[in-house]
């Protein structure tokens, strides 16, 4: 029998109904898809390693004064968060060509972008989330041209925030995804940082050798996923240290 009400379930997590008007709590699966859910599995820990990266990214970014929907993690699988109501869009930062836009344009995989790009997906699994413009964003009402321009902004600081990061334990953030909210403050609207940032939504390569520490390795059959996850939350210092040397109980005088 469910504990709690159940609002939405998505390919990855579960979202239920929070302990207070305004908040909800994300249950983190340990299914992992790809290609518009064609290609399944169940990988033991993913969702334990994704709660606690989200929970460190998302943590940092409050830090620094980039609104995020992360109130507090409740246990290995659970978070707190706040109710948002999302933005249609997935959000695409890019700093290295890789995944769709190599093929789109025939960039190799790899080739550093002139600059960071920030590109805009439809969120709809019928159509496989197309890639749509400001345009079609404004006139069919998803998002207003403000809006766009904070999202942007968000978006930017998310990437610089998350490059350090990356770069400070030897990866290279090549791109990733965010989803935006909207939360109401009486009349006024703030956008904040919503869903989840983890390695299964974004591109991290090893700075040396260029090995993928992402969802891609599930996508592309290149080893165990649940391995590469814990690399990363090993490298940011995430995983817990084995306490004492196996030898029994420490005496502590
Ligand atoms: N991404 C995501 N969810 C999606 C689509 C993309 O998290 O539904 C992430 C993906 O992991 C990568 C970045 O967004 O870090 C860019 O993905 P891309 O457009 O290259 O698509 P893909 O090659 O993954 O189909």
């Amino acid at each position: 029998m469910a504990r709690r009400k159940k609002i939405y379930e998505g390919k990855a997590k579960i979202l239920f109904e929070g302990p207070e008007p305004g908040t909800l709590v994300q249950y983190f699966k340990d299914d992992a898809t790809a290609f518009n859910a064609e290609k399944r599995a169940t990988i033991e820990g993913k969702g334990v390693l994704n709660n606690r990266m989200s929970e460190h990214f998302m943590t940092g970014l409050n830090t620094i004064g980039v609104p995020t929907h992360f109130i507090k993690r409740l246990n290995m699988r659970e978070q707190l968060i706040k109710s948002v109501e999302i933005i249609p869009l997935e959000v695409i930062v890019r700093n290295v060509a890789a995944g769709s836009i190599s093929k789109r344009l025939g960039i190799e995989e790899g080739t550093p972008l002139p600059r960071p790009i920030v590109e805009f997906s439809y969120k709809d699994d019928a159509l496989g989330d197309p890639l749509v413009t400001e345009e079609y964003i404004i006139a069919f009402g998803w998002a207003s041209q403000q809006d766009l321009d904070d999202i942007v902004a968000l978006a930017l600081r998310v990437n610089d925030f998350m490059s350090g990061i990356m770069y400070g334990v030897g990866i290279r953030l090549v791109d990733f995804k965010i989803e935006v909210g909207r939360v109401y403050d009486g009349d006024y609207q703030r956008l904040i940082v919503a869903d989840e940032i983890s390695p299964d939504s974004c591109r991290l390569w090893d700075l040396k050798t260029g090995e993928k520490l992402d969802k891609d390795v599930f996508r592309r059959d290149l080893g165990n996923l649940a391995d590469a996850y814990t690399e990363v939350a090993n490298r940011l210092g995430l995983m817990p240290k084995n306490v004492g040397n196996g030898t029994g109980p420490t005496l502590v005088s």
